[in-house]
């Protein structure tokens, strides 16, 4: 079910809990700024999520609210994981869904990293 945006930030969301530790999840890399784990459901053969640690609620509200090391450090992780998976030279698609219409599910900031099949054109 899309969230609603503009809501507040709700620590009771699932990734909330995984940044607490009350929750598992398969770790590829975690620095000050962020974490990196194993999408529980990949729809490629790599499929990975890159979350801030901070209390984002989307893109957007990253985009506003963030301090630029913050920014800086999000950015350089999910390029990071995407290098260390191996996928720069044969390619990859970042992917962030925000708001209802844009099909976010889960109310905390994540960058989707695909890779490791050819994934076709997608514009929308
Ligand atoms: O962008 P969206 O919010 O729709 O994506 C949420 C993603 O979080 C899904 O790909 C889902 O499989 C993943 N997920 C996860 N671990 C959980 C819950 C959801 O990797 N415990």
């Amino acid at each position: 079910m899309p969230i609603d945006p503009t809501l507040p930030y709700d620590d009771q969301n699932v990734f909330a809990k995984i940044l607490r530790g009350e929750l598992p999840c398969n770790k590829v890399y975690e620095d000050e700024w962020s974490l990196a784990f194993h999408d529980i459901a990949p729809q490629a053969p790599v499929h990975i999520l890159v979350i801030p640690k901070g209390a984002y609620v989307s893109w957007d509200d990253f985009s506003v609210r963030a301090s630029a090391e913050e920014i800086a450090g999000l950015a350089r992780a999910v390029g990071h994981v995407a290098r260390e998976a191996g996928l720069v030279e044969p390619g990859y698609r970042l992917l962030v869904n925000t708001g209802i219409e844009g099909g976010q599910e889960i109310p905390h900031l994540h960058f989707h990293i695909f890779g490791g099949r050819p994934l076709g054109r997608m514009i929308g």
